[in-house]
């Protein structure tokens, strides 16, 4: 048994074979409990209080029945549909031209947050043995982040053609880049920094229209070309724009629309 990273840990099976597995500390758990699953592998689920070397000499001790198991998801693992959600090591804003690392820090704890350690590296802390847990801090990171470098955009694209928005949301819609309501409250999604920077913009501009005009009529796609002279071949460009979205940024099922 080897230790690997903080909370991806390996084990030696009876028969040679070396599998990787989680540890998901859970405070509500009373004892030691594993999740085997096709989809997941071995995910071990511990109380707090347990030591790591004996949670690791208990987890030994199943390593024949853990094994028998396994080699029996081996011949329906083909079925599974999807990969297994996996944490990001690191992922690039075109929109901000910024590159990040993010490293995993498991400490006591439920909660998991994420926050910049230094220029270019996040660390995400907390229970990041549960990948989702781990996936929802980057993901309310990506809304922080999203807010800070968006609004002095907008601003600075309305104000010297002086239209006026009322406010600024930055969201994590679902299927939505961006929303003008008629108060001329404008929402942007946080996933815009994936895309490069020429279609952020056309999404700012396009809202930023929305105030003139609350449709899609002609009128509103002549105030668009105005501002935004390649409106239309960005606008076609957006079509294929979620696949820039990593999955662990798209909430819920990370299907993407
Ligand atoms: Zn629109």
């Amino acid at each position: 048994m080897v230790h690997k990273d903080a909370d991806h840990v390996e084990l030696v099976l009876p028969d040679g074979r070396i599998i990787d597995y989680v540890i998901q500390i859970t405070p509500k758990a009373r004892s030691l409990r594993l999740k085997l699953s096709a989809r997941d592998g071995l995910v071990v689920v511990a109380p707090p209080h347990l030591d790591r070397q004996k949670l690791m000499a208990l987890v030994a001790e199943k390593a024949d029945w853990i094994g028998e198991r396994i080699s029996g998801f081996d011949a329906v693992r083909h079925l599974i549909p999807t990969e297994p959600p996996a944490r990001p090591q690191a992922f690039d804003l075109p929109a901000l031209a910024e590159s990040w690392r993010v490293e995993y820090k498991l400490t006591r704890g439920c909660t998991v947050g994420a926050r910049i350690e230094q220029p270019g590296r996040i660390v995400v802390a907390g229970a990041v043995g549960d990948v989702e847990a781990c996936h929802s801090a980057l993901r309310r990171w990506l809304a922080r982040h999203a807010t800070i470098s968006l609004s002095p955009w907008l601003e600075n694209l309305a104000e010297p053609v002086g239209l006026h928005y009322t406010d600024l949301a930055v969201k994590n819609q679902r299927t939505r880049w961006g929303s003008c309501s008629t108060t001329g409250r404008i929402s942007l999604n946080c996933k815009l920094l994936f895309l490069p920077r020429d279609l952020v913009r056309y999404v700012i501009w396009h809202e930023l229209c929305h105030l003139l005009e609350p449709n899609h009529s002609e009128r509103f796609w002549m105030h668009l070309r105005h501002f935004e002279p390649a409106a239309d071949s960005l606008h076609g460009r957006m079509r294929d724009a979620w696949k820039a979205v990593p999955s662990w940024a798209q909430r819920g099922k990370g299907l993407l629309l």
